[in-house]
């Protein structure tokens, strides 16, 4: 459910409100009563921060080059 920001324009009062989307927004303010209230647009408490996802892969296939060929002739 998102969380809705009201501002009040007569009393200045903001609170916000959990509301789901078949929900009549809030018109009267809890505080003084006046139908001043407009909702703000910013959406709280649904902010991802740092979504840098870093994968460093240090995978060096060194592949073993250890087989030194000496090959060795029999000579007769
Ligand atoms: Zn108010």
């Amino acid at each position: 459910m998102p969380i809705y920001e009201y501002i009040c324009d007569g009393c200045g009062y903001e609170f916000e409100e959990l509301q789901g989307m078949s929900e009549l927004p809030v018109e009267v303010c809890p505080k003084c009563g006046a139908r001043q209230v407009r909702r703000k647009m910013s959406v709280s408490g649904f902010h991802l921060k740092g979504t840098g996802w870093y994968v460093t892969d240090f995978k060096n296939s060194g592949k073993g080059s250890g087989g030194s060929g000496s090959s060795k002739e029999g000579s007769k």
